[in-house]
């Protein structure tokens, strides 16, 4: 076999983009997974110990290397894959660079193994630090099995910088996974530390997603499939009420190369108009064939994201795409999960029209409707939903919201502000004018509670201030020694997902503190008990909540743990924008708001209320 590997000219080098290949141990995993994809492998075996920390390894039955081969893989520059820049806007193959086993290989200790299908005997070479400690002969299996050890041992500020082992081990899963999805022709298996996390055979799509998601997944699935001129697009959408809380199993793939996009996903979110609530996200799975030379792959392969000349146009073939898949599941047979059909919808029978799917607006609870049950017993005057009864708020409380305006309580929050609230709006001279007038507030679009004031009006989003409401609620319970919490007559279960356990674990004794009990059993929660205040809520459907809440918060901020999952909680407690409300709620809400640690601000660190002046409404008039 002769060799194929050459040397990089120098300014083909430069007009590739710069930048780090491994940033931790998921973009080891990427690279080496992607080279034996390259090689034509069709197993191909991840194993990680620590999150990637102690251990990566991919074995491959690709093409292997030759001993010359294997050595020159190591140089920076060296490449099979380019040899000029031209090919640079023509790829197919993943990796392009020619730096990434020398990358890595800097930075830890690296043992690869192996062998072209022809030889007699393999190579191995161990290289660490950039060093070849030795390069032998070896009995191998044909492919390549490459173990990257200890990575960072040279750099700590890098390995300092590394997230939990259960946070790196979740990038891992998502890397995984980002190929996993692309390539059900090939037989993929993770293992990390002892436990099987994937074996998938080879099969179709639509069984690959099945496997890794659950068989409960199969019926979720629509499929989407729209060719154009421009861009081809298959792939799956769910139905509409398995919208989740977080965005995590949304993906797009562009000539079999994971991506993101934030435009994109707006065109998807816009396609379940009026399906979903707000704030709840559809998972997918699109596949975009388009012409290589219609975008710019931005040669950074570290980087996910990627130009498309006719960004506007493919906007609006997916939306339509999305919406007539949706708009078709409902006729269309329930796909057989064996059957790999999945691209052909079946033509409409005679007679038959497309069935607009039926609206699904948040299908949660009611927890004004619980709490009339409520039992006054339990002390708190504010039970689950936070609406047992009327409560009679003391007026200063609102003078206490106009000082707090002006405090300077808020600037603690300031940097985690998404958008910075603008205490402005109140001045100081209103504390004067603090004589309110208590009109019964109305509702705007079931989403903003109006309430007057002598010197205009304020507009309060009624999801945020519940949710300040009940964020303080909980952070106080669960600051004392122990939340109250209520046996369940029937214990519950739910199931996980194996990704999902590591997280769980971390979770779980938190939440007991705040006044659940829970118990791990394999991939089932078992929920024996759960907080006075949640008592009347589906405490299956709250969990998960709490925890694709959790999960998305904790990688915005880094909340301690008890906010996080007070915050989590009261999110997945508080009511929704969609809901209409009574006099007396809005009452509630607004007076409890008013009577909350910070009024203006969410616990998400949003603006709950927006102040309209008399001065401003006059403005507008002339
Ligand atoms: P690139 O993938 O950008 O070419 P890498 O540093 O990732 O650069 O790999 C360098 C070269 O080593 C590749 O071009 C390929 O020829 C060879 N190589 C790496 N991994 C494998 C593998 N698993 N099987 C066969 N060849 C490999
Ligand atoms: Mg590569």
């Amino acid at each position: 076999m002769s060799e194929i590997i050459k040397l990089l000219p120098d300014h083909i080098a430069n007009q590739i983009a710069a930048g780090e290949v491994v940033q931790r141990p998921a973009s080891v995993v990427k690279e080496l997974i992607e080279n034996a994809i390259d090689a034509g492998a069709s197993r191909i075996n991840l194993i990680a110990k620590d999150g990637g920390r102690t251990l990566v390894q991919v074995v491959d039955n690709g093409s292997g290397m030759t001993p010359i081969d294997a050595r020159m893989a190591f140089e920076r520059h060296a490449t099979s894959k380019i040899a000029n820049a031209d090919d640079l806007f023509l790829l197919h193959t993943k990796g392009f660079r020619g730096e990434a086993l020398a990358s890595i290989a800097a930075i830890a200790h690296v043992c690869m193994k192996t062998k072209t299908h022809d030889a007699e005997l393999g190579t191995e070479i161990i290289n660490e630090g950039s060093k070849i400690v030795s390069q032998e002969p070896v009995m191998t299996p044909n492919g390549t099995s490459i173990a990257v050890k200890n990575l960072f041992f040279n750099v700590p500020a890098r390995r300092n910088f590394l997230g939990k082992n259960t946070t790196e081990y979740r990038k891992i899963v998502e890397e995984f996974l980002r190929i996993a999805l692309v390539h059900p022709g090939i037989e993929m298996s993770f293992h990390h530390n002892d436990d099987e996390i994937y074996n998938l055979p080879e099969q179709g799509l639509r069984q690959r997603i099945v496997q890794i998601y659950g068989a409960k997944f199969n019926q979720r699935l629509v499929p989407v499939n729209e060719e154009t001129d421009i861009i081809k697009i298959t792939g799956f959408v769910v139905k509409p009420e398995y919208a989740k809380a977080s965005r995590d199993q949304s993906y797009f793939f562009v000539n079999n190369r994971y991506f993101k996009d934030r435009y994109f996903n707006h065109a998807v979110a816009n396609a379940y108009e009026g399906l979903i609530a707000s704030g709840k996200y559809p998972p997918y799975f699109l596949y975009f064939d388009v012409p290589t030379k219609s975008i710019d792959v931005n040669v950074h392969p570290t980087k996910t994201e990627i130009k498309f000349e006719e960004n506007q146009a493919i906007y609006a073939i997916i939306r339509s795409a999305v919406k007539q898949a949706l708009g078709q599941f409902n006729i269309a047979p329930s796909l057989d999960f064996d059957q790999e059909v999945s691209f052909n919808i079946p033509a409409l029978k005679k007679g038959e029209s497309v069935r607009i799917p039926e609206i699904q607006v948040d299908p949660t609870f009611n927890p004004f409707e619980t709490t009339k049950k409520s039992n006054p017993s339990k002390g708190s005057a504010i039970s689950a939903g936070g609406f047992s009864g009327k409560k009679e708020v003391d007026p200063s409380v609102w003078e206490n919201f106009y000082q707090s305006a002006k405090s300077t309580a808020l600037e603690s929050y300031e940097d985690e502000v998404e958008e910075k609230v603008q205490v402005e709006t109140v001045s100081s001279s209103m504390n004067d004018e603090l004589e309110v007038k208590r009109k019964k507030p109305t509702q705007i679009n079931d989403k903003y509670i109006l309430t007057s004031i002598k010197n205009g009006f304020l507009l309060i989003d009624q999801f945020r201030a519940h949710c300040r409401i009940l964020f303080d609620q909980l952070m106080d319970d669960i600051g004392k020694s122990g939340v109250e919490s209520q046996k369940l007559l029937f214990t519950e279960e739910i199931e996980i997902d194996k990704t999902e356990v590591s997280s769980w674990k971390d979770l779980i004794p938190e939440l007991n503190h705040a006044g659940f009990e829970l118990e791990l059993n394999q991939q089932k929660i078992v929920i024996h008990a759960v907080p006075v205040r949640l008592e009347e809520q589906n405490p299956q459907r709250t969990l998960v909540d709490i925890f694709e809440n959790y999960q998305e918060n904790q990688q915005k901020n880094d909340l301690n743990m008890e906010a996080s999952i007070a915050l989590s909680m009261a999110s997945a407690m508080a009511i929704k924008g969609g809901k209409k409300l009574t006099a007396d709620e809005m009452e509630y809400l607004t007076d409890a708001l008013f009577a909350s640690t910070s009024p203006q601000l969410s616990p998400h660190g949003k603006k709950i209320i927006e102040t309209f002046t008399i001065e401003e409404i006059t403005k507008r008039f002339n």
